[in-house]
This record gives C-alpha cells, sequence and structure tokens, in this order.
C-alpha cells in the first residue's frame, strides 16, 4: 500500500489565489492595501533566502511588503525604536521579525515589543494566551498550516488521537493547541517522552516538529494514519550535494500510512500562505472589517 501525498504546494497555491483575490476586493472596495513589515537582522543566509522568499509571495499577493535589513551589530533598543515605528505606522498591517536574532539581542522582548494586532507571526504573549484560552487570536503561521494539511485529508478531526511530537512555542504548542480547538484528542511528546514509538503508534494524526533528520521510522506510525512532517533537515546528499529531508522517514512512512506531507513542498508553502492570509486578517482587524475565514 502507499499512502496518499498531501500536496502541500497545490493546497497552498489554492489558497494563495483566494487571498489575492480578497486583497483585491480590499483595495478596489475600501482602499486598503494590506502591507507587512520584514525585519531582517545580520546576513543568516538561510534566513536571507526566507525573507527574500517572504517579499516576493507578499507582493504576489498584492500586498505591500516594507523590507528592513539591519546589520548583525543592531542593539537590542535600536531593534525595538523600529518596532515601535512600524507599530505606529498605519500602512503597515504585519510586522515579521525573521529569527533567530543575534545573540544580543533577546528575542522574546522583542516579539513582546510588537503590538499584538500585527503580531502576524503569532508568537505574542498575548496572542499564544489567547489561542490557549480559546479566544480569537493571530495564529502561528506553520501550526496553522499543519491543521489545514490535516483538514484536506480528514473533513473533521474531531475525536482523533493527535501526536504532536515537539513542545516548542513557535510550532509543536501551538499546534497542539490548534489541534485541541478541532476537538482532537491531543498528546504533547517531546524528548523526555518516554516510548515515543508507542505513543505515536496511537496516533490516528501524527505531526512531527522535532528537528531530526528521519527519526520517525515506519514502525512508529499506526496503518492508515495521516503524518504532517514539519522538520527541515540539511543531510549530505549525492555527491555531497545537501538535500532537505523531514522529520520523518518518508519512503517508509509512505508504506503504512494513509496520508503524507513530503519534505520539501508540505508544510513549507503552507506557511507562507497562512503569513499572506494574517496580514490580510491583521487589516481587516485594524480597520474594523470582517476578519476573512477562508
Ligand atoms: P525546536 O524549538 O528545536 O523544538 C524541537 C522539539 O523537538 C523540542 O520540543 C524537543 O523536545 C523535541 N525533540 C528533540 N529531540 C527529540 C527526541 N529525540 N525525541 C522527542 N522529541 C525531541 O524546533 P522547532 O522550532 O519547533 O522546529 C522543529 C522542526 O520544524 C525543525 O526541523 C524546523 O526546521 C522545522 N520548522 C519548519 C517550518 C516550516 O515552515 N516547514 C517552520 C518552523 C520550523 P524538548 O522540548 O524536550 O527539548
Amino acid at each position: 500500500m502507499s499512502a496518499r501525498i498531501i500536496d502541500g504546494k497545490t493546497i497552498a497555491a489554492d489558497l494563495r489565489g483566494r487571498i489575492t483575490d480578497a486583497v483585491h476586493r480590499l483595495r478596489r472596495d475600501r482602499g486598503i492595501v494590506p502591507g507587512i513589515a520584514v525585519v531582517l537582522v545580520g546576513d543568516n543566509p538561510a534566513s536571507e533566502v526566507y525573507v527574500r522568499t517572504k517579499s516576493k509571495a507578499v507582493a504576489e499577493a498584492g500586498m505591500r511588503a516594507f523590507d528592513h535589513k539591519l546589520p548583525a551589530s543592531t542593539s537590542e533598543p535600536e531593534l525595538i525604536t523600529l518596532i515601535s515605528e512600524l507599530n505606529a505606522n498605519e500602512e503597515v498591517s504585519g510586522i515579521l521579525v525573521q529569527l533567530p536574532l543575534p545573540k544580543q539581542i533577546d528575542a522574546q522582548r522583542v516579539i513582546a515589543a510588537i503590538d499584538p494586532s500585527k503580531d502576524v507571526d503569532g508568537f505574542h504573549p498575548l496572542n499564544a494566551g489567547r489561542l490557549a484560552s480559546g479566544l480569537p487570536a493571530l495564529v502561528p503561521c506553520t501550526p496553522m498550516g499543519c491543521v489545514l494539511l490535516a483538514k484536506s485529508v480528514h473533513k473533521s478531526l474531531a475525536g482523533l488521537a493527535a501526536v504532536v511530537i515537539g513542545r516548542s512555542n513557535i510550532v509543536g504548542k501551538p499546534v497542539a493547541q490548534l489541534l485541541l480547538a478541532e476537538n482532537a484528542t491531543v498528546t504533547i511528546a517531546h524528548s523526555k517522552t518516554n516510548d515515543l514509538p508507542a505513543v505515536c503508534r496511537g496516533a490516528d494524526l501524527l505531526v512531527a516538529a522535532i528537528g531530526r533528520a528521519e527519526m520517525v521510522r515506519g514502525d512508529w506510525i499506526k496503518p492508515g494514519a495521516t503524518v504532517i512532517d514539519v522538520g527541515i533537515n540539511r543531510v549530505p546528499g549525492e555527491g555531497g550535494k545537501p538535500r532537505i529531508v523531514g522529520d520523518v522517514a518518508y519512503a517508509e512512512a509512505m508504506q503504512v500510512a494513509g496520508a503524507v506531507t513530503p519534505v520539501p513542498g508540505g508544510v513549507g508553502p503552507m506557511t507562507i500562505a497562512c503569513l499572506l492570509l494574517n496580514t490580510l486578517r491583521a487589516a481587516c482587524a485594524q480597520n474594523g472589517l470582517p476578519v476573512p475565514k477562508m
């Protein structure tokens, strides 16, 4: 048996198309153009690629991108001053500070300085608390993408046994909160979990957000389960050229699972689409308009 491949690229392209239409209507009917400020500090090559990809997607959706590239020597007060300016700028609906930040800057203090209504990454403690309390919030993009992919397989997630491996604030915890809000029965596993393979074998829906290449093996997966692989890991490929693999041994998972996200082409494209969705939602909320559901 071979599992169904959950085609994140196509699902994300479809969502981006609907967002672009909504942005067009917002501009035409209300004269509002959502804008996102993307702040990059330093010259981490991976961050530069992410930021370029995000800014391109923002422009393609008909939104404005305000790029701020700061030197690696930027101090925390300097960055927080920029955040305050962006908070006050009405053309900026969303603020994204690309992580990681250089070591002299405390990321938590910077995130806390972002106006929560412009926190399109959904990392502000106020948005995290609202999500945990079941209140409307700007929710982190990758977790939102994971849930949309799971819902492309299951009409409803209610009652499913969901296991999330990973408990980071940016992926594991918010995925678990979103799945709970969908009425799944959620287990959060982590590096101290006893007998992780057995815990995973109980999952109808398995989300791996670990950062360890191909750690989840085929015999950890319940036959027919849905597997969402968040991991992005660089490993040596043929001829020494690096290749990207997920946290799940993909070929093995394909033999056992019911549906699997590929890496690349699964969760990654959804993250960008959900960033656009958050920016659109933020712009609508800031202008007193109903927040589009999509
Ligand atoms: P993170 O902050 O490093 O968290 C990793 C989590 O995995 C931690 O909770 C850790 O447990 C757990 N873990 C580590 N080793 C484990 C083990 N041997 N057994 C069980 N659990 C283990 O990473 P993250 O930021 O959440 O990211 C996770 C992965 O997703 C990374 O590969 C990252 O690149 C990828 N990612 C992808 C996207 C995307 O758009 N596709 C976005 C964000 C992240 P403890 O808490 O006990 O240490």
